[in-house]
């Protein structure tokens, strides 16, 4: 029997991936070469279909990686040239900032306690630091950074790039592009996908200091610097042999999604999240790890179980209901919920029923 998956990633796929995929089957597009006119037409049509899908400005690149820890990379390597600024609240910011260091740079950050939130007036951003980097949604711990705030980091500091990881909030997120520089995100979280795409979208300011950085001849990377992504993108192509079947299915969820409007899915997900919400504030036997109920994520709730997680998460097992455990050190006592799109209300339900 099937299982439904509610873990933050890899997660339950979209329903008509299965359809997709035997489509895929039926027209060779895994067999089709990266070069072809197919494979062109695909990738300018999910440029164009995704700018659409979340208002993506059209003189933003959008660049096809491996993965969301790619595009992390991928960011630093290319837009900074001595030093970052992190905000960390949970384990994948602290990831974010730890790259920095490794890439050479000089990595600053301000950390908050685990499940908390940032003050964005009084942030206090060393002049040196050239990009601000940011998880809007921190899956480790189930607090989101709300868009206003990010639009008062911009403000507040225009002269800055900014970063941002919406990697387990797409496409329920919405933000003004024009207030962002490099935004990431991998499909197999909120797009119902296999994993092994990442995305990223990058401003004309992002790719202007990248092309200085190379100038300066820093280490931008080979195949994947922003300059190459870009001659090829130009030509609708990747520099590599790309995750072809990838973006094939990433191309029809988007039309999928499209149809039905974006306006709707993100309702779709705002109710399930006032459902599974409710569920949690009135449940004495669980504990929202985020205090502040402003910060709570729509798409990751994490929850503190009294007696422990780990019996809970078997007991849903065996009823094919998959959860996930806690991030890292709150792994025996947290579960973790996703509400993507791909998880229907009825599906909502029958989790909370047997929680
Ligand atoms: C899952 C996740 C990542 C890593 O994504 P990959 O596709 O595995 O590289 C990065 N940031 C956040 C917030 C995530 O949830």
């Amino acid at each position: 029997m099937k299982s439904l998956f509610f873990t933050p990633g890899p997660s339950q796929l979209m329903p008509t991936v299965e359809e997709h995929l035997r489509t895929a089957m039926r027209d060779d597009i895994a067999s089709y070469s990266h070069r072809s006119l197919l494979f062109t037409k695909l990738y300018e049509d999910t440029v164009s279909s995704l700018k659409k899908l979340l208002d993506i400005p059209a003189d933003y690149q959008v660049f096809f990686l491996s993965s969301a820890t790619e595009a992390w990379e991928r960011a630093i390597q290319n837009c900074v040239h001595t030093t970052t600024f992190h905000l960390v609240n949970g384990a994948f910011s602290k990831k974010f900032y730890q790259m920095a260091g490794e890439l050479g740079k000089t990595a600053h950050m301000l950390q908050v306690e685990d499940g908390e939130g940032f003050n964005p007036v009084s942030l206090d951003i060393p002049d040196e630091c050239e990009a601000v980097c940011i998880v809007q949604n921190e899956t480790s711990t189930g607090v989101s950074i709300d868009r206003h705030d990010i639009y008062a980091i911009k403000k507040n500091f225009p002269d800055k790039l900014i970063m941002l990881d919406i990697v387990s909030s797409a496409p329920y997120f919405d933000i003004d592009y024009t207030f962002t520089d490099c935004v990431l995100f991998s499909v197999q979280k909120g797009f119902g996908l296999p994993a092994g795409l990442g995305v990223l979208i990058v401003s004309p300011r992002a790719m202007e200091t990248a092309a200085r950085n190379r100038a300066k001849s820093l280490p931008v990377g080979s195949y994947h610097s922003f300059h190459t992504l870009k001659a090829y993108a130009d030509k609708m192509q990747t520099p590599e042999t790309p995750n072809v079947l990838g973006i094939y299915l990433f191309n029809k969820v988007i039309h999928d999604m499209l149809d039905k409007s974006i306006a709707a899915v993100r309702r779709n997900t705002e109710v399930k999240f006032q459902m599974i919400h409710h569920f949690f504030v009135d449940s004495p036997k669980y504990h929202l790890f985020v205090a502040n109920t402003a910060l709570r994520s729509a798409t990751v709730t994490v929850a503190e179980v009294e007696g422990g997680s780990k019996p809970l998460i078997e007991r849903l097992a065996a009823e094919n209901v998959i959860i996930g455990s806690g991030y890292g050190q709150y792994k025996p006592t947290h579960i973790r919920i996703a509400n993507f799109p791909a998880h229907t209300t009825d599906e909502v339900k029958h989790l909370l029923e047997m929680l």
